[in-house]
């Protein structure tokens, strides 16, 4: 056999074998079989030094143009190979992104405390109020004595309050937001004032130090008891029910004058009578009262010229006559098992 038929039978033979190659290592074999040190092509070459000037120029004509037929022909393999092999992982790394998951998570809820507190707040801001905020540690100024309550009023003893020095409280109530208000927002305005407030008392079924509140605070030209009756029953109701019914109960705040209890029908027994509303057929869910003159005067606005009405709600109350919640401290204690009913 001539070289030349040698070199043609290496080539026919290397491309046969390339074509049925099925993985990346038999492709480097077969490189190595033809290219390696003691590859086939390579042991012709070698002998190409012994050859006569013309058989050489043929041979190595025909050896340069095996070769590169070759190489090309090994590279496109691996190019499809590499391609193959790729896809192969893709297909075995693939995620069904549809199917159903294996853990169940647990899923949160909104808590009780927040649901009322939402109702509550989105029942009067759809009857015009807006939001107004005032700090947890308030001065004694704005908790008391702007409040009608100088230091030596005797109902300062009504509230236990946390002293954090002679000036400065934890507020007893979301009050002294009303002077906040008096003295930064331009009347006519109706405003809620949300937020937790404290006193010193013992935890048990219907005392926590820490509560939560939502004050109304209404100041217009010409507002009568009238006003704040229908107000606080249009809002009693919007929480509550159409069929509640609601009275007014005097009472006694120092920062209003008059002042009233709201009482709705018991939401229990209806108005008949029962355990929760002891018999009397009404449940009290509210303070409420026409802001004493002095306050406005305090705050620099003239008591002949305007009227503020003022009501007070706990968010806690509300949310124990709205669930059923006989104590209190289920309303704190973020147990889940609680949580999870509502
Ligand atoms: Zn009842």
């Amino acid at each position: 056999m001539s070289v030349l038929d040698s070199l043609e039978e290496i080539r026919e033979q290397a491309l046969a074998e390339l074509k049925s190659s099925k993985s990346l290592e038999e492709l480097d074999q077969l490189r190595v079989s033809v290219f390696g040190k003691n590859g086939n092509l390579t042991s012709i070459l070698r002998t190409m030094g012994k050859m006569d000037p013309q058989e050489r120029a043929a041979v190595g004509k025909e050896a340069n143009r095996v070769k590169q037929a070759l190489e090309s022909a090994l590279n496109e393999r691996k190019e499809i190979l590499l391609r193959a092999a790729q896809q192969a992982k893709f297909e075995l790394e693939r995620v069904d992104v549809t199917a159903p998951g294996r853990h169940t998570l647990p899923t949160g809820r909104i808590h009780p405390m927040t649901q009322t507190y939402r109702e509550i707040r989105d029942a009067l801001v759809g009857m015009g109020f807006s939001l107004f905020g005032g700090p947890e540690i308030e001065l004694d100024e704005n908790n008391f004595t702007l409040l009608n309550l100088p230091p030596d009023h005797p109902a300062r003893d009504m509230q236990d309050t946390f002293y954090i020095n002679e000036n400065v409280v934890l507020r007893t109530h979301t009050s002294p937001c009303e002077i906040r208000a008096l003295k930064s927002v331009k009347p006519p305005f109706r405003l809620i004032m949300p937020g937790r407030v404290f006193r010193v008392d013992e935890v048990d079924a219907s005392h926590s130090p820490v509560f939560m509140q939502i004050e109304g605070f209404i100041v217009d030209k010409g507002l009568t008891l009238g006003d704040l009756k229908g107000t606080l029953d249009t809002f009693v109701r919007a929480v509550f029910g159409d069929e509640v019914r609601t009275r007014l109960r005097p009472s006694y705040f120092p920062f209003t004058e008059p002042s009233a209890e709201m009482d709705m029908s018991c939401t229990i027994c209806g108005g008949k009578g029962c355990r929760v509303c002891k018999g009397t057929g009404w449940i009290e869910i509210l303070g409420c009262g026409i802001t004493n003159p002095h306050e406005l005067e305090n705050c620099g606005l003239d008591p002949k010229e305007w009227t503020a009405l003022a009501f007070g709600v706990g968010v806690d109350r509300v949310a124990s006559l709205k669930y059923g919640i006989s104590d209190i401290r289920l309303e704190y204690e973020n147990d889940a098992r609680f949580l999870r009913q509502f």
